[in-house]
Formats: C-alpha cells, structure tokens, sequence
C-alpha cells in the first residue's frame, strides 16, 4: 500500500515526499486512516516503528493553517519534542503550518514569542506546556486533536497529575490520539475514560528486534566490562554505537575509559545543558563521534539514523527498556546489533528479559580478550534442570550465527 491510499492531505503527501518516505511502515498504514477518519485511536507501537510520522502527517492533514494551536502533542522528553518538531516543519513545508516544540531547560523568552506570533501545532513536554499556559502564553480553545505520545514512559516518569491536569484544560470535543509502546493494564486503566470508543492498533515490537537485530549476550566479570568494551570496539570496524549505563556516573566513567584508550566516545545525559546535549548529538549524527554512551532516560529521544551496534553495558532491570533500547538500531528497515554485557549478579535480569521476549540469547566471546577469573562453563557445573538457566543447554547451541559462529554456550 502506497502513501496516497491512506487519506493524506495533497499537501501531507508532498510531505512525504520531503521526508524521502517511499511506502508507509506498518503504523502508518493502520493508524493513518483511522486518524484521518476522525476516531480516537489507542496505538502500541514503539519508537523506531515510523509512529512520529504516523501521527504527524494525519493531524496536519487535518488542522488548519491559521496560526492558532489546533493541535496538541504531549511527550515526555525534549529530544522526543525536538524530533517530532522536525518532522512537523519539514512536512509544514508542503502544509504551511505552524509547528512549535516548547519544553524545560531552556529560556522562556524565545518560546513565548514563537507562541504569540501564531502556532498551528504544538509539540511540549507537561511541566513545560502547564508553566507556559499558567502564564497565558498559550490558547487552547482551537484544539482539536490531542496526542499523547510514549503514554507508558510519561506514566513511569511521574507526568500522569500533569497529563491530567493538561486534559482538564482542553475543550471537551476533539479527538484523542494515544501512543504507547506498551498497553498493559496500568496505561489501560489510566487512559480508559479519556478516550472515547477508540480503535486500536497494535504492532507488536517482536517483529522489529528479533528478525532485524541480531542479539547477542557476552558474559563478562563486572570489573572487566568496561576493558571488554573497548576490545570489542577496537575489533570493529566501521561502527555508529550508542552504549548504555544504568547511572550518570557510570556514563562518564566509561567514556572517560573509552577516551583514554583511545576508542572516542561522548556521553549524554540530564546533567548536561540542552545546547550541550544537542550540540553532542549533531556530532554523532554527524560522525564525528561513534560512540555516545547514555542513561536510558535520555536514550528516548535520541533519533539518530544508521546505529549499527546498541550495547547494554548494564542490563536494564526492565525487559521494557531493554527492547527500548535496542530499538535504537535496526531502524527504518536496516539491520543492527545488540550487544549485552552480563556479569554473574545479572542473570536474573538477563532471565527475565528472556521471559518476556521469549527468546534464548546467543552467547559470545571476545576472541583473544584475557577473561580473568573465567567463570566456569556451565556445562561444568551441576546440571540443575529446574534452574531457569538450564534452558540455555540446546537452545543457545543451535542459534550461533555467522561465520565464525562465536562460541554460543553460555559461561558463568
Ligand atoms: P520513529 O518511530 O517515529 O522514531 O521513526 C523511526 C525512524 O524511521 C525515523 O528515522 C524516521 O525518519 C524513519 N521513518 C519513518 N517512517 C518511515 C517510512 N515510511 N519510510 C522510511 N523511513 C521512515
């Protein structure tokens, strides 16, 4: 199915062409026609599913050009604001709208202006967006169309009381777009009576990481992780990589590791000012890094094409952040790999995530990386068939891919 079978305005589809999309991603295909058909929509969908695009062209299809806000998107992070921001003034080209991104860290000055020379679309994170209406900066009584983008992640960061009091503000009849990348029960009973007789759709995040990501596990001494990475980084070439830590500090210390021998790396993350953070990204976008280390908060947002490699220094407690991460690569149909660094106190995080994405992960080496205090190969150890670890006999060994094929049994 083709762009112009979904109900795009003629001025959307030249945005499309702006963009450079050719045909629509799964998303964008079911949620477009519902969007354009005026009902409330409930989308799981994860980032890197082509979801900013997927409401973006529909609602400014739909709105009209005339400088007063017609529609509204709440998202949680400013990376996320400034990425739909872009998206929204590239296909403004074609539409002539109005696009603005308000949001926290940076001086109220310049968005105060932008918003009383005329907004059709605003994009703003909740404390940001509820400081700026306080003042009067902001007119709500056009709204039409409210997008709740990464509903789940606004949830865990504590934004529902603003999420909430933003909804109270908006005029009753208009249309009410939820993006989410999961739907469980809590965003479920959260939202229930904010939309009314929604469509939903559903694109489950399975077919992403698993067919296009190649996920691999390399069990690693805790002290030895950071030497592990760079070994592992000083044996790739060609590489755009974004690293994840569990804590700021951990970033840091990381990157300076890196740096020292000799593997360039930069980090981001909150403590950083928003012109540092951004000035960070254009770099590696640009290429001028290959390597930024990041916290998973900050990781949201960062919208950058062709990452070939996510590693998972520490493994995320939540399976959730975990496919949010490695979504990171693979974008936009290209392939990528996710790498993760396990020590022994993290298996049960490592269990879990295997759980949940019901799949064994295949295990690797470092050839030639000096293991110290090499853990004792599993099979050399009491076989403990109730121990949720036995399930790695048989079902890792068959999965080794490629040429040298690693070592896939797992080591701890
Ligand atoms: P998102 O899930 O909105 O973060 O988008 C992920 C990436 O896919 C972004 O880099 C988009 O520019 C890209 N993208 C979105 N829609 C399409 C499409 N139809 N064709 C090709 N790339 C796309």
């Amino acid at each position: 199915m083709g762009f112009e079978e979904l109900g795009l305005s003629n001025a959307a589809l030249e945005g499309v062409l702006e963009m450079g999309y050719d045909t629509p991603t799964p998303i964008q295909e079911q949620a477009i026609p519902l969007v354009m058909s005026g009902r409330d929509v409930l989308a799981c969908a994860q980032t890197g599913t082509g979801k900013t695009a997927a409401f973006v062209l529909p609602v400014l299809s739909k709105i009209a050009h005339k400088g007063r806000i017609g529609a509204l998107i709440v998202t949680p992070t400013r990376e996320l604001c400034v990425q739909i921001e872009r998206v929204g003034r590239t296909v403004a080209h074609s539409t002539h709208h109005a696009v603005l991104a308000v949001y926290g860290g940076v001086g109220y000055t310049a968005q105060t202006k932008a918003l009383h020379h005329g907004v059709d679309l605003l994009v703003a994170t909740p404390g940001r967006f509820l400081d700026l209406q306080s003042r009067g900066d902001i007119d709500l009584e056009h709204v039409e169309i409210l997008v709740l983008d990464e509903a789940d992640r606004m949830l865990d960061m504590g934004f529902w009381p603003d999420v909430r009091r933003i909804l109270r503000l908006l005029p009753k009849q208009r249309q009410n777009l939820l993006f989410s990348a999961t739907l469980d029960d809590k965003v479920l009973r959260l939202i229930g009576d904010t939309l009314d007789n929604p469509a939903r759709v559903d694109i489950t995040p399975a077919s992403t990481p698993v067919e296009a990501i190649e996920q691999l596990v390399y069990p690693v001494n805790a002290m030895q992780k950071t030497e592990l990475l760079v070994a592992l980084f000083r044996e790739t070439a060609d590489y755009r990589a974004i690293v994840f830590t569990r804590t700021k500090a951990r970033a840091d210390r990381v990157a300076a590791a890196l740096n020292s021998s000799g593997v360039a790396a930069a980090t981001i993350h909150s403590d950083l000012s928003q012109a540092k953070r951004e000035e960070t990204l254009d770099r590696f976008r640009s290429g001028k890094y290959h390597l930024l280390i990041s916290t998973d908060v900050m990781a949201r947002g960062i919208d950058v094409e062709g990452i070939t490699h996510v590693v998972n220094f520490d493994v995320p407690d939540k399976p959730d952040d975990y496919v949010h991460r490695i979504g990171r690569t693979a974008r936009a149909g290209e392939t990528g790999i996710a790498i993760t660094l396990v020590s022994h106190e993290e298996i049960p995080q490592l269990t879990e995530i295997e759980r949940v994405t019901r799949q064994v992960l295949v295990t690797r080496d470092v050839e030639g990386f000096e293991y110290k205090e090499r853990i004792v190969p599993r099979e050399d150890r009491q076989t403990d068939t109730s121990s949720p670890r036995a399930m790695f006999r048989g079902g890792v060994m068959g999965r080794g891919r490629g040429p040298s094929g690693g070592r896939t049994q797992r080591r701890f």
